[in-house]
């Protein structure tokens, strides 16, 4: 059968792609991509784009509902290209990821029937995020806005009040919002690349209840700057950080590679467990800091380290990891691409008073080779790359180092199963996985696996 833009099509929906939309099934069994339907659900959709393979269609009614279905709590979620999964209640949310690992780990890894263990949830999915990246429009009045892209597009769509974002966030954004207003600060143009507020970054330390407040701006010069702390101070008693990030780059990057502080201090500190992290402006740092204290404590149970052992922490970020298993740890030895994570990384030993852990800037790729190269061993790598993954000369590293344990944090199943396939050929076998529940409402899946070297 044909199908052609604005045709209604009856669909059976019976599972989630990754991007969180429905898979709708026609009578012919050709699939449409709607967003908002849910697995279990029969509806009405009509057609919008058609490809060779599948197409993409707009739900129009749902003629049967799913049992898991729900008022989304945000009146915007289903424009907002963030959390596409606020329809469908937090239990199936876990169910659907805890499935989705699990068909990655069979269907792409190669793995027979491996164990993973219930999906680790938050008692409260919102309100957990400690970093926004609010882009500045100009809304219809001619007034600056801040909000989310929508859906598949570079609209704004005005939200400083994001449900997912934790509350001293949200205060943040709407004080920006009208600052920039007060002060006349031109608006960027993604279109012509003129203007001058292009982003505003915030950053809090949900231990402490502090703000780090980023503009970014296309340029330089900003001789509201003076005004501009001050009236984010007036607002805000947690403010700690007022920075100003540059970027004249046209593109999707949001932040540049220049940062100056217009007033406080240079880093935000965030506490996990019996640790404190310092972090700069552009540094990775996981964004829900309660999720991440899960997720670490699993790391270190799965590392299961003796007294001295020697851990590997690649993909190292701002030492995070590595510092959190340094209690047992005899020796610590972490690679990132980033350097000013990479400072914030040894900064961050210093501050906890580590001396047994070294940090090096480069790729694992580059690195481990040449750790391996010089003679390094691990009894235990930790492995926590971005979506991606690793990179095969990575992990044949990492291999080589003959660890005993090789714990992978993973944040996309595809690529977890893809590597775990490369590191059994390597000689190290699957455990099991725990999937932690780091990013609620959304499609994101994140996991720790543990890997052990066969005949150990
Ligand atoms: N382990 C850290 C960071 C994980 S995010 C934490 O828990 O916070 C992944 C990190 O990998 C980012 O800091 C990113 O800058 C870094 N990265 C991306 N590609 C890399 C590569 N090829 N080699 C080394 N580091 C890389």
């Amino acid at each position: 059968m044909k199908y052609s833009k604005g045709h209604i099509l009856e669909l059976e929906v019976r599972d989630l792609s990754h991007e969180g939309e429905g898979v709708g099934r026609a009578k012919d069994g050709f699939v449409f991509f709607v967003s908002g339907a849910l697995p279990g659900e029969r509806i009405r959709a009509k057609v919008v784009e058609v490809g060779h393979r599948h197409g993409r269609a707009e739900l129009v009614s749902v003629e049967k509902t799913s049992s898991s279905r729900q008022e989304a709590p945000c009146s915007i979620a289903h424009l907002c290209g963030g959390c596409a999964l606020q329809a469908f209640d937090y239990k199936a949310q876990l169910k659907w990821k805890k499935k989705r690992l699990e068909e990655a780990l069979i269907r792409i890894g190669g793995l027979k029937n491996p164990l993973i263990r219930p999906v680790v949830g938050m008692t409260n999915p919102f309100g957990y995020r400690n970093k926004a990246q609010y882009p500045i429009a100009r809304g219809a009045d001619g007034k600056a806005t801040m909000g989310f892209y929508r859906r598949r597009s570079h609209q704004v769509i005005p939200a400083e009040d994001c449900l997912i974002q934790h509350p001293l966030i949200v205060e943040a954004a709407e004080k920006a919002c009208s600052l920039i207003n007060e002060l006349g600060l031109s608006i960027y143009d993604e279109r012509t690349g003129t203007g001058f507020a292009r982003h505003f970054v915030v950053r809090v330390s949900v231990a402490r209840e502090e703000i780090m407040a980023i503009l970014v701006t296309n340029g330089h010069d900003f001789p509201q700057a003076k005004d501009w702390v001050a009236g984010l101070r007036e607002g805000l008693p947690q403010l700690v950080s007022v920075v100003q990030n540059v970027n004249q780059r046209v593109g999707n990057r949001i932040m540049g590679s220049t940062s100056r502080v217009l007033w406080g201090a240079e880093t935000i500190v965030e506490q996990l467990g019996d640790y404190s992290f310092e972090i700069s402006p552009g540094s990775f740092f996981q964004v829900n800091t309660i999720q991440t204290e899960v997720l670490y404590e699993l790391v270190a149970q799965y590392a299961g380290l003796s007294k001295g052992s020697k851990v590997w922490d690649v993909y190292c970020g701002a030492g995070t990891i590595g510092l959190y298993l340094s209690t047992d740890a005899g020796y610590i030895r972490g690679v990132e691409r980033d350097q000013s994570a990479v400072f914030d990384a040894r900064r961050n030993a210093k501050r906890n008073g580590i001396d047994y852990a070294s940090f090096e800037v480069g790729t694992a790729e580059e690195v481990l080779p040449r750790w391996v190269r010089e003679g390094g061993r691990a009894d235990v790598c930790v492995l926590d790359p971005p979506r991606k993954g690793c990179d095969p000369d990575a992990l044949k590293s990492a291999a080589a180092a003959a660890p005993e344990r090789i714990v992978y944090v993973s944040c996309n199943p595809a690529t977890l199963a893809r590597d775990a396939a490369i590191l059994s050929q390597e000689g190290y076998t699957f455990v099991e996985a725990t999937p932690v529940d780091m990013f609620p409402q959304t499609p994101h899946v994140e996991a720790v696996s543990l890997f052990v070297r066969k005949g150990v």
